[in-house]
């Protein structure tokens, strides 16, 4: 657990105060962003925000249950990681802002402009300029204005501002910041990242970037080199193939949180339990780099699906699956996902004792999931990238969350990104969210105020703790030999 010190209102404000007029602490009457006023005037009448609850929300520490992040150095190095393609204020747009701004109309090239680094920062605002209106009230844009405006102390980015936003950007990103952004500003006691480009990331900052073991590419592929190559392990056959997963999971199983798999990206989540003499073959066909026929890679993966679901269990590590919507743009086939939550449910059926947690509340499907949490002991929901998809669908999913499926089986935030500024953002608009959804049950008369105050510590915390085992993995992450 990071040491975090008090945060002050004016903290608070700035971050809301960058949503504008329908900022929440605003909308309770309170001072506006600039001003440094010690307490909220009180509630205007006009909204339904519970001071007491938005109070308590927003001093509370988060844990992070998804992240992307690279490591700190490698942000420092400048635009050398393929993850962070530019080094200027146009990162904090690269994830995931900038697919609303292909979306709204802008083209290739201008994106392609924008986002390279051999293009003047100050110059990006003029690529930028024709679309910002049209991306900047989303969740995406939202988050990436709370941050420059806690980070940059930039009401918001336009031809006046665009000088300021690339100082502050050079100023910020220093030796440091991501503990500063993190944990001294967004109040987040620990992350939970799925390293993109290893299995398992071993970090700098091991205790703070907790890290997932990425299960994918044992079975999607499966990824031969990616993770056959790190165990000197020469496969010949589904054994050998056996043997590398249980490198990986001896290796790191005990540093790990969880495991992750984003399959979804490509499939159903429909994975049917397929005995190994029926894979074997077609296992060595995949050695042999022979085609296969659509059924017989279905086959495969299925198989080896369930064999690192086994191997993550034994290991006493919940496993994460992508549901839902897709990062990105122009490609996602809405009626493949339409099925994701029954596949949910088919899933908690076959293994009853792998504690599953389904990732970002499966949007647009959200009540179908919550019906799955609800019925299915070893079903936990995850609204990781939630807040920033669909702000306001977030909420609602909470909200009747609360009061459908037992409150131990939610996790409340994960900032899915890449870049770590904007997870400041994605936090603020998350305590914002959980803040709207406890009040206005308290005040529909759902909840008293005493329950929803109770309930604040576990859905923000609390729950991930438990689920996740943080207090043992903290322990042995201090005695990491990378540590
Ligand atoms: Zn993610």
């Amino acid at each position: 657990m990071a040491q975090m010190g008090p945060i002050s209102r004016r903290d608070t404000l700035q971050g809301i105060g960058a949503v504008g007029a329908a900022g929440l602490l605003n909308s309770v009457g309170a001072a506006p962003a600039a001003a440094s006023e010690k307490k909220p005037r009180g509630i205007s009448g006009k909204t339904r925000a519970n001071p007491a609850v938005v109070e308590k929300v927003f001093q509370t520490p988060l844990i992070d249950t998804h992240e992307h992040l690279i490591e700190e150095k490698d942000r420092l190095a400048g635009a050398a990681h393929r993850r962070a393609r530019t080094d200027d204020w146009s990162l904090l747009l690269n994830h995931y802002l900038d697919s609303d701004l292909a979306v709204a109309g802008m083209s290739g090239d201008t994106y392609d402009r924008f986002f390279s680094p051999e293009t003047d920062p100050v110059d990006k605002w003029k690529l930028l300029e024709p679309y910002w209106p049209a991306v900047k009230n989303t969740g995406y844009g939202q988050a990436v204005r709370i941050a420059m405006r806690r980070l940059y102390d930039v009401d918001d980015l336009s031809a006046a501002t665009v000088k300021k936003v690339q100082a502050g950007y050079e100023k910020t990103r220093q030796a440091g910041f991501y503990r500063r952004i993190l944990c001294d500003m967004a109040r987040i006691e620990s992350c939970q990242v799925n390293y993109l480009g290893a299995p398992f990331g071993e970090s700098d900052m091991p205790t703070l970037l907790m890290q997932d073991i990425s299960i994918v590419g044992m079975f999607n592929g499966p990824d031969l080199d990616g993770f056959g190559k790190p165990t000197g392990i020469e496969v010949h056959s589904l054994s050998d193939w056996y043997g590398v997963m249980d490198w990986w999971f001896e290796k790191y199983g005990k540093y790990a949180v969880a495991v992750k798999s984003q399959d979804a990206y490509h499939r159903d989540i429909d994975y049917e339990q397929v005995p190994a003499e029926k894979v074997e073959g077609i296992f060595k066909k995949r050695l042999a780099d022979e085609p296969l026929t659509d059924e017989e890679q279905k086959s495969l993966e299925d198989h080896l699906f369930w064999q690192a679901v086994q191997k993550a269990t034994e290991h006493n590590l919940p496993v994460k699956l992508h549901t839902g919507y897709y990062a990105g743009h122009n490609y996602m086939p809405l009626g493949r996902l339409l099925h994701n939550a029954g596949s949910v449910t088919d899933l908690c059926r076959a293994a009853p004792d792998t504690r599953f947690v389904f990732m970002h509340i499966c949007y647009p499907y959200y009540e179908e999931l919550l019906a799955a949490a609800k019925h299915y002991a070893n079903a936990y929901v995850d609204m990781c990238w939630a807040w920033i998809i669909n702000p306001v669908a977030a909420k609602d999913f909470l909200k009747k969350f609360l009061v459908t499926a037992p409150a131990n089986k939610i996790l409340t935030f994960g900032g899915d990104y890449i870049p770590v500024e904007p997870v400041l953002g994605h936090a603020t608009i998350a305590r914002q969210g959980i803040a709207l959804a406890l009040s206005e049950l308290v005040e529909e008369g759902w909840l008293s105020q005493a329950d929803a105050m109770d309930l604040i510590d576990p859905i923000m915390h609390g729950n991930a703790r438990s689920i996740f085992n943080l207090a043992e993995k903290t322990r042995v992450l201090q005695n990491a030999p990378w540590a």
